[in-house]
């Protein structure tokens, strides 16, 4: 088949004309990052690094998930945190995730499962190559912290029967009344205590040392300040980050695995001391393409991004000089801006605690009361839904989500559909036309509240 570029049987012209010199290419525009952006990649890098080399260096991998991740607990075992959807999203950002959801179709997973697990699998079945470019180790165990998507039970299923490996199940009780109570709490710690922490033992030849832990939750905590502080810096006008897409540079290292460790601290203090700086200068968020330049519209967004198209799904955002100032996806790793922090006082009941609290074991009521503070507290100018074909989990409910918050604050909500790392489910000119009506919307709403004054 031939492609513009390639073209196969084209016919010679009857007077060949001098052959033009084509144009020299321009220069790749360089994608403009934060220093602390750099820092990040960076940290991500050397923990990747540190995942190939585990079979010469002998350290042993657990597997786990984002929300509810117990990485201090895990760190107490010197085992390393391999976290299969940050994978996901790393062959996302690098388009490679295609070809893997097409491999584990191909292997039988529907088109409806979720594609941060065909991702995982197709990875695994064209020979573990992670985002590095390097082997990923098979994990000695798998460690599931059960926090409200039941999709994280049969994904681990799948792995245990490809991987043999141990299975350690701490289920987390769905906060369907808005509320944890001590019972839930003590639920928990009995199982960390007697099925959680042995298994770790004996899967890694490390004794438990509760001290260790102490000193990891109180790094945790140092680091949840920072992100916090940052986070809410978006209430500044203009807001000097933002929190959606700039946020899921934000939230990588403390979500994955760093929370507990310098390293986090580290990161977040120098975070925080850059968005210090913006505030004073009165800046806005800083873009792939540079500054963004004058903030016209304050958002707050549900649901994760798209990955696959990642810059230009941003950029669509700022081009019109939208600004995300607060956004869910941002807590699923933990939601630290009510006041929960990990305390090194009570190591286990903390680790409870946390992993309750997180935003996918929030139930339908809290997420439209977190959602409808957002907008007010950050005097945003409506909710836009990015609702994700596959992730069923997240999708049910949104669009109750967006008429209820709607109602509660007067401002407008908005509803786009796209794909975590499919990316056959991202259509950039059905987007772009959501998002320039809804803005106009917004215009609309703000002349009518003129005219009304
Ligand atoms: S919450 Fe959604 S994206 Fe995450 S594992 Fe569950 S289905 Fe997949």
């Amino acid at each position: 088949m031939s492609t513009p570029e390639t073209p196969a049987t084209a016919a010679k012209p009857a007077a060949a004309k001098p052959a033009v010199k084509p144009a020299p290419k321009a220069p790749a525009k360089d994608i403009e990052k934060d220093a602390s952006m750099l820092k990040q990649k960076a940290m991500m890098a050397a923990h990747y690094d540190r995942l190939s080399d585990a079979p010469e260096t002998g350290a042993k991998v657990a597997a786990t998930f984002v929300p509810g991740n117990l990485n201090e607990l895990i760190m107490c075992f010197d085992l390393l945190n391999n976290l299969p959807e940050v994978n996901a999203i790393q062959s996302g950002l690098r388009r490679q995730s295609g070809a893997f959801v097409l491999e584990a179709e191909k292997l039988g997973h529907s088109e409806d499962v979720c594609t941060y697990v065909k991702s995982d699998i197709g990875m695994m079945a064209k020979g573990q190559i992670g985002p590095n470019g390097r082997r990923l180790p098979d994990p000695d165990v798998l460690l599931l912290s059960y926090t409200g998507c039941f999709t994280f039970m049969k994904w681990f299923e799948l792995l245990r029967e490809q991987y043999k490996c141990e299975t350690i199940m701490l289920h987390t009780p769905y906060m369907g009344d808005g509320k944890i109570t001590e019972n839930m709490v003590q639920y928990m710690v009995k199982q960390l205590k007697e099925e959680v922490i042995p298994k770790l033992e004996r899967i890694s030849g490390v004794k438990f040392d509760i001290d260790r832990l102490r000193e990891y939750l109180k790094r945790s905590s140092k680091a949840e300040d920072d992100l916090v502080w940052v986070l809410q810096s978006a209430k500044n006008k203009p807001a000097p980050i933002d929190a959606y897409f700039g946020g899921i540079y934000y939230i990588g290292p403390i979500f994955g695995a760093f929370r507990g460790t310098q390293d986090a601290v580290d990161y977040y203090r120098f975070l925080r001391s850059e968005v210090e700086e913006r505030v004073k200068a009165g800046q806005g968020p800083v873009t792939p393409d540079g500054d963004m330049g004058k903030e016209k519209y304050r958002l707050v967004v549900e649901g994760p991004p798209n990955y696959t198209n990642f810059r230009q799904f941003w950029k669509m955002f700022y081009d019109e000089g939208a600004v995300v100032v607060a956004s869910s996806y941002t807590k699923v790793g933990g939601v630290y801006d009510f006041g929960f922090r990990h305390d090194p006082d009570k190591p286990l009941e903390t680790l409870a605690e946390y992993c309750l609290g997180v935003y996918t074991n929030r139930s339908l009521p809290m997420r439209v009361d977190m959602l409808s503070n957002y907008v007010r507290e950050y005097e945003a100018d409506g909710l836009l839904i990015n609702s994700i074909k596959s992730c069923n989990s997240f999708s049910a409910g949104q669009l109750l989500i967006m008429r209820e918050v709607e109602k509660r604050t007067g401002k407008p909500g908005a509803f786009i559909e796209t794909d975590l790392v499919d990316p056959r489910y991202f259509s950039a000119a059905n987007v772009k036309n959501r998002l320039e009506s809804y803005f106009q919307m917004i215009e609309q709403k703000r002349a009518g509240a003129r005219a009304a004054a």
